[in-house]
């Protein structure tokens, strides 16, 4: 063997002159590098292992706590979430190459995994295997967001109200499935903070609670981008918390307009009664005298001042007797069966052999097939 010249810093063994000159660029130091190979096996780990590990899961929903937080992770059993954490948790020496490895979970009782991780790996041309063990505890615990589920918490209020009449059932179903999916878009992102604490039905409609401001505010201005109306916001100072900083709930009180798209109302302007299409903005209908278009004055806006008469929905099917001229025709009274003049507005079809009509305390009134939001 020839001699480098150099020697082993710790035993003072001289270095064959093929050792000094090999490249170990993993090499953790240099005077690493420099030792013999006795030497550096006498000390080398090849797994860097903690002597435990506890893994904190939620009894309830099954998240994992890591690092500072709460996450979801799917896990089907907890034996796999264990398996993960170790082989986080595990370091191998950086001078190793072709590192395999594998994990031996032994469940030794419900909350108790042992792992056994064998490992191999090539360190200074020679092949080296190492068996570590590592106990997991399983502790199971409550997340943030179940405890608070479970202890009822909420930071905001939408009230889901309407004016001068209650919300209709489309209004409050419509509101329960806008809270479910903002919640559900929400959490889509990982936002586990993000949930629907109660709705409950009162006299005036509806009240939802949930999570946090933010989706309150969002459930409501959906709810008035899609019927119309108008919403505002309340804080009321419920706490401070463990900061000393004050904690809010803000309560979002949605005002549905008073008509609602398929009302018939009666303005009492003179021109006949108008079959509601739309209350965003403004509300806009059709006169059910002459199927001219309507639309509220901007002052006016969704709340003209005006009297319902029925909905579309009350609209009974009758014989259409005869075509009168451009502006009556004859039908049957639905409950009388006697010959009644009334108006007729332009989208009648002269030929039908019945049309639908509605009975008001305002007459006898001719209304357009279909369903009024379909109309242009
Ligand atoms: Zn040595
Ligand atoms: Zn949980």
């Amino acid at each position: 063997m020839t001699e480098s010249g150099e020697f082993c810093p710790r035993c003072g063994d001289p270095i064959a002159v093929d050792r000094e000159q090999r490249q170990y660029p993993g090499a953790a130091t240099r005077r690493e590098r420099k030792l013999c190979d006795s030497c550096y096996f006498d000390r080398f780990d090849l797994v860097d292992a903690p002597d435990r590990i506890e893994v904190r899961v939620c009894a309830q929903c099954g998240a994992i706590h890591r690092g500072k937080r709460w996450v979801d992770v799917g896990a089907q059993d907890y034996t796999d979430v264990a398996i993960e954490e170790v082989s986080e948790a595990l370091g191998v020496h950086v001078d190793a190459r072709d590192v395999s490895w594998q994990v031996d979970p032994e469940q030794v009782d419900q909350n108790t995994i042992r792992m056994h991780c064998h490992f191999s790996g090539v360190v200074r041309d020679t092949l080296v295997e190492e068996t570590v063990t590592v106990p997991v505890k399983i502790s199971r615990e409550t997340c943030t967001r179940c405890g608070r589920i479970a202890g009822d918490y909420y930071a905001s209020t939408v009230q889901v109200r309407a004016v001068d009449r209650v919300p209709t059932a489309e209004e409050t179903d419509r509101a329960r499935e806008i809270a479910t999916e903002t919640v559900e878009a929400m959490e889509a992102t990982g936002d586990r903070d993000a949930f629907v604490t109660d709705v409950g039905e009162t006299d005036g409609g509806l009240n939802i609670k949930v999570s946090t401001t933010n989706i309150g505010k969002k459930i409501a201005s959906k709810l008035v981008e899609e019927f119309g109306g108008d919403f505002d916001d309340s804080e009321t100072l419920v706490t401070e918390d463990e900061d000393g900083d004050e904690v809010y709930r803000v309560t979002y009180s949605v005002r549905l307009p008073p008509f609602t798209p398929g009302d018939v109302v009666d303005l009492d302007d003179g021109e006949g009664p108008v079959l509601v299409r739309s209350v965003r903005g403004n509300l806009k209908g059709r006169r059910l005298t002459t199927g001219e278009q309507y639309e509220a004055s901007p002052e006016d806006g969704d709340a003209p001042d005006a009297r319902k008469l029925g909905t579309v929905d009350d609209a009974e099917e009758t014989t259409l007797v005869s075509v009168e001229d451009e502006h009556a025709v004859q039908v049957l009274d639905p409950e009388t069966y006697q010959t009644k003049t009334i108006s007729r507005p332009d989208y009648l079809d002269p030929d039908a052999d019945t049309v639908r009509v509605l009975k008001s305390r305002a007459g006898l009134h001719v209304v357009p097939d279909g369903s009024p939001r379909g109309e242009a």
